[in-house]
């Protein structure tokens, strides 16, 4: 199964893009996943092609017309999960990523200007996604990033298939962190535990540093993995023991 990309756009010159070299690229040309990047304007009526109007009530910028938008994702729409990228979006996860990935692929709307008219979300069953707390000036590489981390979970992308399990993110934490040869550099040996040979040991060592980066890089994933634990009854008994 092909996993299907449409990507709506004011800007289809910017696909692929970076996603056609390297591993995604190869994947693209192999087959495993498609790209088709469409103009949004190529939906509008008039002469001028125009595609946004000036914000009801006033402000600065433009806004994307919900008429000719919905055009373009009416002519797109084929059970494929519709997304459309805007930072008012619920945030990106690779849990949600896993879940695209899975699936036959996604329409991928790109904002531009000051967004979309919001009466298009009431319209039209769209998921709106962020990819973080910061504001691109359009969601063409937000769409990039989201069709990214798609793509490298797709059967036969990745060379070890065993590389896309163990990462940040997948557990609900961090990934451990990572070294190799040369063992001494600029004084810095690499951690005794990893050149020992005892495997039950690593393990054992990777996971206390994933739990310890997490808690001090980011508290707000490690509470809500901890939170998740206190519903399960292992979890509901390590916090008495910690406590
Ligand atoms: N005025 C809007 C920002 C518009 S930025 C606001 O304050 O919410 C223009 C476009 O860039 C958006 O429509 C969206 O498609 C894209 N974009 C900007 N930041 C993004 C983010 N963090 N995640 C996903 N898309 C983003």
């Amino acid at each position: 199964m092909t996993f299907r990309s449409t990507v709506l756009t004011l800007y289809p010159e910017m696909f692929p893009g970076p996603l056609g070299t390297s591993l995604a690229g190869r994947a693209l040309r192999e087959g495993r996943w498609s790209l088709d990047a469409v103009n949004i304007r190529d939906f509008t009526t008039d002469r001028h092609r125009t595609v946004d109007d000036t914000p009801a009530g006033g402000g600065a910028g433009m806004v994307l017309r919900a008429d000719i938008v919905s055009r373009a994702v009416d002519a797109h729409a084929d059970g494929r999960p519709i997304v459309a990228m805007t930072p008012r979006g619920a945030p990106l996860t690779q849990a949600r990523v896993r879940e695209l990935a899975a699936g036959r692929g996604a329409v991928v709307l790109c904002g531009r200007f000051e967004g979309f008219d919001e009466r298009l979300f009431d319209a039209r069953p769209i998921e709106q996604l962020s990819i973080g707390d910061y504001i691109l000036s359009g969601g063409e590489m937000a769409a990039l990033v989201l069709l990214d981390a798609c793509v490298r979970l797709l059967p036969g992308v990745m060379g070890a298939a065993s590389s896309g399990v163990e990462e940040s993110f997948e557990s609900g934490i961090l990934e451990y962190p990572h070294y190799t040869r040369p063992v001494e550099w600029e004084g810095r040996t690499i951690p005794e535990v990893l050149r020992s040979g005892d495997h039950a040991k690593i393990a054992g060592w990777r996971q206390a540093q994933a739990e310890i980066d997490t808690r001090l890089r980011r508290p707000d994933l490690w509470e809500r993995h901890e939170g998740a634990r206190v519903g399960s009854p292992s979890g509901a008994r390590r916090r008495t023991e910690d406590d």
